[in-house]
């Protein structure tokens, strides 16, 4: 006993350090994908949006700075392009040194570093490198290399890693000094999205390697903490090499200390990641280390905080958590902001906002035709058909050089804006005239993701099953009014262009809401040609749809992921904005995909269009007006075609 208080005496005597012990709160906050959504305002609806800007996020990070100023903000990148802002300003940054408006707000924000996402290089290296101009923080990219002439590996684009020295104070109040080193990385699969526009100027490397490369350095030169921030999602799969989403692998790196992620538009911790290995919801963290995903386009701001402990004579980590505090909570009713958007952040942007104004509203083409989805439902495909030609072009270009080129592309469209549930008023309504970017948006509403798919045309024939389920089973002997279509929303009912088929509504549905065959014996689709030729169930074809529809959204058969083949990096939103542009004058065409199969009998089957669909209803033979619902619907009696 005595011996070991004389021990401890001696101890504190020979090292003063731990005798006067502190620890020191360090937190880490971070953005990610953002976008180029420096304001709270949808460009592309044309409406103000609470729950987004970065002018929203930088009130959160003045918060959480006032509650511990020990902090540094970090960026985990896609941040030039995404927003219609980040167009006009890729179209209108002046040569010179005019500081892209993305840099001059997050010099103003004090940000301390920030990685480089895959979508900085959609515009290519040159404008990538332009744009750097005047930004007064490190962007980082540690596994992102120049090309030499024959291929091989040369210096990083952009810095590995930072060390940034920060004074802080500790918990007795002394200010001290923390060397944070900071490491960026991205999904090497640029070489691939933006294959065009880099080959042969860079080339990339697995990412856990090259951070991992980056420790011993920054450590040698006296890092007391080590912060990743990937660019990259958080997968349960099992590391491959050359991992896309690979943040979590980096969880059990030797060194890392905290992991700011991002790329995947989620949130870390949430209910997203319930359930995943290793993963603490409460605590925010995966492996025991802090992890944080900060939603998209400013949705969110991440949070982590760390406990560092001077006992050992230098900074330790000894504790650490993650968190994602929401812009606009999620509640009763719609989503609002917790606190109003940062005035300085809109000054600096609001150039820029009322040139993006002029771009969403200035025309991309002219539509010589109404487009519009009043009849939609019912067999008119002038409106999806434009968005399936779009996703059709994009997908020639995807499949050349792949082992699919050749393959049969069918191209699949749902209508999104179609009346029911969110009311009459609800419907795709392109007047004749200029189409504006706002319009397409309007076309394809869902920020979803190009995919392709292959499947057999047995499968193809489920597919279109599943589709079908959209309409209630109607009995041609009975009398009094049936309703052609069901509760479904009807953003699930997939057209599949380049086939013709029938679709039979006195059968029952074969699907249900699930993935697999509720009824058998039930078959609607019937007579399904592609060029003119039956399906056939053995041949392999490409259905060009999206992430969402590819990945199970709508609970598809065989749409589970498995059957992905080729993943875009455009939204099919941009794919139909492009489009039209490049066209110019777009004539909706209505030449038929699928028909209604004929009827025994004459049912009375209604259906609900909402009033600004009164004249195409008014053109269309097989519909006659019955009455004007409480809901404000006009209800029509449809003539369904007679065997
Ligand atoms: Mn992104
Ligand atoms: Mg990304």
């Amino acid at each position: 006993m005595r011996f070991s208080r004389l021990v401890a005496l001696v101890l504190a005597l020979a090292l003063p350090v731990a005798a006067q012990a502190a620890e020191l709160r360090l937190r880490i906050l971070a953005t990610t994908d953002l976008h180029m959504n420096l304001v709270d305002y949808d460009f592309i609806r044309d409406q103000a949006d609470e729950t987004i800007g970065l002018d929203r996020t930088a009130a959160l990070i003045e918060e959480a700075r006032t509650q511990n100023p020990n902090a540094i903000l970090v960026d985990a990148g896609d941040l030039l392009q995404g927003s219609p802002m980040g167009d006009v300003v890729a179209r209108d940054l002046a040569e010179g040194d005019e500081i892209h408006p993305a840099y001059a707000i997050m010099n103003a924000l004090h940000y301390d570093a920030a990685a480089t996402g895959n979508h900085e290089f959609n515009f290519g290296l040159d404008f990538l490198e332009r744009a750097q101009k005047g930004r007064d923080f490190p962007l980082l990219a540690a596994n992102v290399y120049r090309a030499h002439p024959d291929g091989s590996r040369g210096e990083t684009l952009f810095p590995a890693a930072t060390l940034l020295t920060r004074r802080f104070k500790d918990s007795t109040g002394a200010e001290r000094d923390v060397k944070i080193g900071v490491i960026g990385a991205l999904p090497p699969q640029i070489m691939t999205w933006d294959r065009d526009k880099l080959s042969g100027r860079l080339v990339t490397g697995d990412a856990v390697e090259a951070v991992a490369r980056e420790i011993p350095g920054l450590r040698a030169q006296g890092a007391d903490v080590i912060v990743v921030i990937a660019h990259s999602g958080l997968s349960a799969a099992p590391q491959a090499g050359g991992d896309e989403n690979f943040a979590a692998y980096l969880a059990p790196v030797d060194g890392v200390d905290a992991i700011v992620s991002g790329h995947s538009h989620r949130i870390f911790p949430g209910k997203d990641y319930d359930g995943f290995p290793g993963a603490n919801l409460a605590e925010g963290t995966i492996d025991g280390k802090p992890v944080v995903m900060a939603g998209a386009y400013g949705s969110h701001l991440g949070v982590i905080d760390l406990t560092l402990d001077d006992a050992g004579g230098h900074w330790a980590v000894t504790d650490g958590r993650g968190e994602a505090r929401p812009v606009a909570p999620r509640g009763e009713g719609k989503p609002k902001a917790r606190l109003p958007a940062d005035p300085a952040v809109d000054a600096l942007a609001s150039p820029w906002r009322a040139a993006t104004l002029a771009y969403v509203r200035a025309p991309i083409g002219e539509a010589k035709a109404p487009i519009n989805t009043y009849l939609t439902l019912l067999g008119d495909t002038g409106a999806l058909r434009l968005v399936a030609d779009a996703q059709l072009a994009a997908a020639q270009e995807m499949v050349k050089g792949t082992p699919y080129e050749g393959l049969p592309i069918l191209s699949a469209a749902a209508p999104f804006r179609v009346g029911g549930r969110p009311g009459p008023d609800y419907y795709t309504d392109i007047k004749a005239g200029p189409i504006a970017i706002k319009d397409a948006a309007d076309l394809y509403v869902y920020p979803n993701i190009l995919t392709i798919v292959k499947l057999k045309g047995a499968e193809v024939r489920e597919y279109l099953e599943k589709a079908a389920r959209l309409f209630n089973r109607i009995d041609p002997a009975k009398t009094g009014a049936q309703p052609l279509v069901g509760d479904m929303p009807a953003y699930g009912f997939d057209v599949l262009f380049g086939l013709t088929y029938q679709i039979d509504v006195t059968q029952p549905a074969r699907y249900g809401r699930g993935p697999t065959i509720d009824d058998p014996n039930a078959h609607r689709v019937s007579d399904i040609r592609y060029s003119g030729e039956a399906l056939k169930d053995d041949q392999d074809y490409l259905i060009v749809t999206n992430n969402y529809r590819a990945n199970g959204g709508g609970e598809f058969p065989r749409m589970d992921g498995s059957a992905v083949v080729l993943v875009g990096e455009e939204p099919n939103r941009d794919v139909l904005i492009a489009y039209i542009r490049a066209r110019r004058e777009i004539t909706p065409d209505p030449t038929p995909v699928w028909r209604f199969a004929p009827v025994g009998g004459a049912p009375d089957v209604r259906i609900a269009i909402g009033p600004g669909g009164a004249a195409a209803a008014a053109s269309d033979p097989r519909l006659s007006k019955v009455e004007t619902n409480a809901a404000g619907f006009d209800v029509y009696r449809v003539q369904l075609p007679q065997s």
